[in-house]
Parts: structure tokens; C-alpha cells; sequence
């Protein structure tokens, strides 16, 4: 059956909120059709670059306008990302997601050094993913042709929701880099977040956006909120694992043939809770003890789970064959030192000036 690109608000809530047994024999029934039920992608997060990010992201301790304990320091070396990923590729990882908290790439040395650790980790033989905020058209060549195989840009919530998440971006925006990464042969992965105090309607809003991408987007990471200490969304309850499982099932319904990752909150949960989102769906996990800058359970965890259940990781370049990398000296892209044009909503966020009005109290 053709992949469905139409999907409207009203069929996804439908679908979210079938009687549970129903939408996990659904969902299940989908897996199977598209997916082999027993294989799980393993990635591992890396953060190259922690902390002081401009933006104001409302669930991120990353951003610098709040005042959280994070420990934020500079651009990695190549040899340290070269070491870490080994490390990874040995604890059963086939894929490294290189996180920096940028708002935007920026032309220069530090990209030249990112595009550097794309080739490294490729002749690895290991899938290389960066999430490095928005990026241009050239910018998202140049990443292409030094062999990175995904770009993760997450839509977050819904578009009417985002505005009481973010007010330094519009989502928009998000949509150009994900369209920018498209024009190249690298994958996308885009998703959210739930558990920020968005209504069932913004989830499936988010579905709706995520799906109706013609393509839809390779690999959609579900996450649960990871509600931390000095950002606006601090007194978030966590997300109960029934949504998240109803979360999952819905998405791999809508899009049959994308890699479901669960994402932040892993911790938070059982292993029957995670059991019964493999089962709903999800299909690929992040291990590592730490996510970007919050916790994740243990590889060695991770792996007995695994056992116990019956899965096996997933190989590399198992979905698609691996990319070629061009050396920097016979690239066909040049630095165009151009800085990606974003849209400056002009809302604010009441939540979010307060956590920075805070953070400004306890400096
Ligand atoms: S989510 Fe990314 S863009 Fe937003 S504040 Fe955190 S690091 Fe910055």
C-alpha cells in the first residue's frame, strides 16, 4: 500500500485514541509489514558542543538565558569524537548523533571541524547523524559530501504550540532545514517532545506536520520531557508511560516505514513500559548514559534488556548503503560564509522570561 501523505488532525486523534489493545494490535500489525520486529537501531548521543545556546528553548538546560547546573564546554576535537564513537561502535552502536548547541551553523573553522568528524566517523563504518541547529542549502551539501547519513532537526510540538515553547524561531524555520537537508541525499530525523503541557490536539498536530512531509522523515524520535531544574518547564509533571506508548503506536501507524526512535525519558520508565513501545513500534533507542546533558540508562542495561526480550541491534547502513566521503581538499562546495536567515516571532513567552528573570536573580 501506497505511503499516505494526507493525514489530517481529526484521522491521527482517531487513531491516538483507539481502546488501547486495539491501537497496539494495529500498530503492531504495521511494524511487522514494514519492519522486522526484533531489530532495534542503536544510536549514541554525543554533545560536541554543551551549553550556551542563545536560543530559548522552554524544556532545554542548554540554553544560556536559564540558569541550570549544567557543565557546558567547547567544540570537541576531532580525535575526542574519533575516540568516543569507537567506544560506541564497540558497545553495539551503529550510529554516532553529533549534538551542538548552536543556534545556526556558521561557515568557518568550527564547520570545517564538524565536517572533519563526519568523514572520521563514516570511515568508522558507523551511520553519522548532527543535530546542529538550522543550516543552509550549501551548508547541508557540504555536510552530504563529507558522508554524514542523517541531519536531525525536531519539530518539537505542534506549530500553534511551539509558540509557547520557543519565541527566538518560528517553525518555519525548522521546515526550511529540514527542506534544505532534503535537496541532498543525507536522511532526515525530525520529532518532539511530549509532556511540555501540550493538549493531545498539538500531538497530533505534530504528527500531522511530520507526516504529511513528502518524504516522511527516515527516522521520527519520540521524547519524553526530561523536566530539569532552572528551565521554564522545571514543574512539569512526567509524561505517563500510557501516553507515550499511545505516542509511539500512532506514529508508527501514520508513518509505516520510518524508524521510531525513543528518545529523553528512557529512564523514566519501566521495562515493561519500554517492551510495550517496541511492540507499539518503536524501533531504535539512543543508548549511553547520558542524552545530549540528561540521563539515559546504561549500554550494559540497555544490552540485557535487549537479551531479555529478544531483540538484536541493528547493523549499519542497514536501511540504506553507506555514503561516500569526499576529502575536504577535493571538495566541490566552497564556504559561502553565509548565515541562515530565521524569522524573529514577535511573541514572548511568559514561563520562559520568568525561568530567565530567575536565572538572573540567582547569578
Ligand atoms: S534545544 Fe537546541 S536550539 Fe534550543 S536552546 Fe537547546 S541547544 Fe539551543
Amino acid at each position: 500500500m501506497a505511503l499516505r501523505h494526507d493525514w489530517t488532525k481529526e484521522e491521527i486523534l482517531e487513531i491516538y485514541n483507539k481502546p488501547l489493545m486495539e491501537l497496539l494490535y494495529e500498530a503492531a500489525t504495521v511494524h511487522r509489514k514494514h519492519h522486522d520486529p526484533n531489530t532495534v537501531q542503536v544510536s549514541t548521543l554525543l554533545s560536541i558542543k554543551t551549553g550556551g545556546c542563545p536560543e530559548d528553548c522552554g524544556y532545554c538546560p542548554q540554553a544560556a538565558r536559564y540558569h541550570t547546573d549544567l557543565e557546558g564546554n567547547d567544540l570537541m576535537s576531532v580525535n575526542q569524537v574519533k575516540a568516543q564513537a569507537l567506544r560506541a561502535k564497540e558497545a553495539g552502536s551503529s550510529r554516532v548523533c553529533m549534538g551542538a548547541a548552536w543556534r545556526n551553523v556558521r561557515d568557518g573553522e568550527e564547520f570545517d571541524n564538524v565536517l572533519e568528524m563526519v568523514r572520521t566517523i563514516n570511515k568508522l563504518d558507523m551511520e553519522v547523524c548532527c543535530t546542529l541547529g538550522m543550516i543552509t542549502e550549501n551548508q547541508a551539501q557540504r555536510l552530504a559530501e563529507a558522508g554524514l547519513y542523517a541531519y536531525n532537526h525536531n519539530l518539537d510540538t505542534s506549530e500553534e504550540y511551539y509558540k509557547e515553547v520557543i519565541s527566538t524561531r518560528g517553525y518555519e524555520d525548522r521546515l526550511k532545514t529540514i527542506d534544505n537537508v532534503r535537496k541532498t541525499n543525507v536522511t532526515v530525523c525530525s520529532g518532539g517532545i511530549i509532556g511540555m503541557g501540550e493538549s493531545e490536539e498539538d500531538r497530533a498536530g505534530m504528527l500531522v506536520a511530520l507526516a504529511t512531509l513528502n518524504p516522511q522523515p527516515e527516522s521520527v524520535p519520540i521524547n519524553a520531557l526530561v523536566a530539569v531544574e532552572g528551565t521554564p518547564m522545571e514543574e512539569q509533571e512526567p509524561v505517563p508511560i500510557w501516553d507515550m506508548i499511545r505516542m509511539v503506536a500512532t506514529t508508527r501507524i501514520v508513518m509505516p516505514e520510518t524508524q521510531v526512535r525513543l528518545s529523553a525519558g528512557r529512564t523514566q520508565m519501566s521495562r515493561e513500559g519500554q517492551a510495550m513501545c517496541f511492540f507499539a513500534g518503536a524501533n531504535s533507542i539512543f543508548a549511553g548514559d547520558k542524552l545530549l546533558t540528561t540521563p539515559n540508562p546504561d549500554v550494559a542495561e540497555d544490552m540485557e534488556m535487549f537479551k531479555m526480550l529478544g531483540l538484536n541491534p541493528q547493523k549499519a547502513f542497514a536501511k540504506k548503503s553507506k555514503p561516500e566521503s569526499v576529502e575536504a581538499e577535493n571538495s566541490r562546495f566552497t564556504s559561502k560564509g553565509e548565515k541562515p536567515k530565521w524569522t524573529r516571532p514577535d511573541h514572548t513567552i511568559d514561563r520562559n522570561l520568568q525561568a530567565h528573570q530567575k536565572a538572573k536573580t540567582k547569578a
